[in-house]
């Protein structure tokens, strides 16, 4: 998974810092410990794999093969360092005087709002938070997530709706309405929705635009107006007119998007990042600070777990290159 050579190459001498222990930073790693170089990943996580282990459900992704793989790599010799807010503990400016290039890949750790009324009541949740602690909890790091009621909606249409739901329908027995605000086909996930779909797992309210959250102590329900079906993500949306109604629920799921997070200490090193949050790169990956590259979901946007493993592996490429035009 993330070693794909035979052997390592004889060392070169370098040292590479890289931040976070997703498979962006861990395809990276791998790639860079065969190419010789001396690879140490932070990661402030009580272990590595990033929202391969404490995001997305174990029946999507076996945690044991990610940890075995993760095992590879220590054997190539990556040295991990676990529980290390880079921000927080250490800064990157610190990490680029004492290591020859330096990655970001930090992924998305901020669950956009619905940005509607309402949305603060007990009983709303956002995928993101609620599966990282249902993980945390499986891993024996945490307590239990928040029980879910047995009216979920679950909004959105990407693969954290996706594994919101099937965790509702496999491990609850709860079969939740998904709410999505234009046609399921060109959700996202549409695929994978179709199939819990099809399944019996989900019930599906599409073309449905979240109003409000309803409800005076806790979620009673949420309240949403038809709109128009587009053909596309990009079209404005159209609400009918006299089509709100409620949908009964006792909790919403909010899984509407995910921004990135690069670490707060890039700030004060002028590194050039984008409103929507992503780390600018170049075509090598390298920022606008030389040595300093940034790969995965950070520099991506919300992808997935393939997208950002390839990107981790395109990184390498970038690092490697740089630090032997240095000789
Ligand atoms: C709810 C949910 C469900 C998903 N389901 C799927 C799915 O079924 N299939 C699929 O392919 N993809 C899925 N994805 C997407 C997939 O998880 C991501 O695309 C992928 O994990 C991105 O990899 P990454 O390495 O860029 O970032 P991440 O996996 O997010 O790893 C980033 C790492 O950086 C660490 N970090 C962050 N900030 C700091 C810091 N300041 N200091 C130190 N460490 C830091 C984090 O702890 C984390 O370990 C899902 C995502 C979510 C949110």
């Amino acid at each position: 998974m993330f070693v794909r050579c035979p052997a390592k190459a004889p060392p070169t001498g370098y040292r590479v810092a890289v931040v976070g222990a997703g498979p962006a930073g861990l395809a990276l790693a791998g790639e860079l410990a065969c190419r010789g170089h001396e690879v140490h990943v932070f990661d402030r996580l009580p272990e590595p794999g990033g929202m391969l282990v404490f995001v997305i459900p174990s029946f999507r992704f076996r945690k044991d093969v990610v940890r075995k793989s993760i095992g590879d790599l220590e054997k190539l010799g990556v040295e991990f360092h676990a529980g290390v807010d880079v921000g927080l503990h250490l800064r990157v400016g610190d990490l680029l005087k004492s290591y020859d290039a330096v990655v970001v890949a930090t992924g998305t750790w901020r669950s956009a709002k619905l940005g509607v009324k309402g949305e603060e009541l007990p009983g709303v949740y956002y995928a993101l938070e609620w599966l990282h602690s249902r993980a945390l909890h499986e891993l024996g790091y945490g307590p239990p997530p928040p029980a879910p009621g047995s009216r979920v909606v679950v909004v959105g249409g990407g693969l954290s709706a996706v594994d919101a739901c099937e965790t509702l329908a496999r491990l609850y027995g709860i079969k939740p309405v998904l709410v999505y605000r234009r046609p399921l086909s060109v959700a996202p996930a549409a695929r994978e929705l179709a199939i819990l779909r099809e399944r019996g797992l989900i019930e599906v309210v599409e073309s449905a635009l979240p109003l409000e959250v309803v409800g005076s102590e806790r979620v009673e329900g949420l309240r949403v107006a038809s709109v128009k079906p587009t053909r596309t993500r990009a079209e404005a949306l159209e609400i009918v007119p006299g089509s709100e109604r409620v949908i009964e629920a006792d909790t919403v799921i909010v899984a509407t998007g995910l921004h990135p997070t690069p670490p707060p200490s890039l700030a004060e090193l002028g590194v050039e990042v984008a409103p929507d949050g992503r780390i600018v790169t170049d075509g090598n990956f390298m920022t606008s600070v030389p040595g300093l590259f940034a790969a995965g979901d950070v520099a991506l946007g919300a992808s997935n777990v393939h997208r950002a493993m390839e990107s981790g592996r395109r990184a390498a490429l970038g690092v490697d290159a740089y630090l032997r035009e240095r000789r």
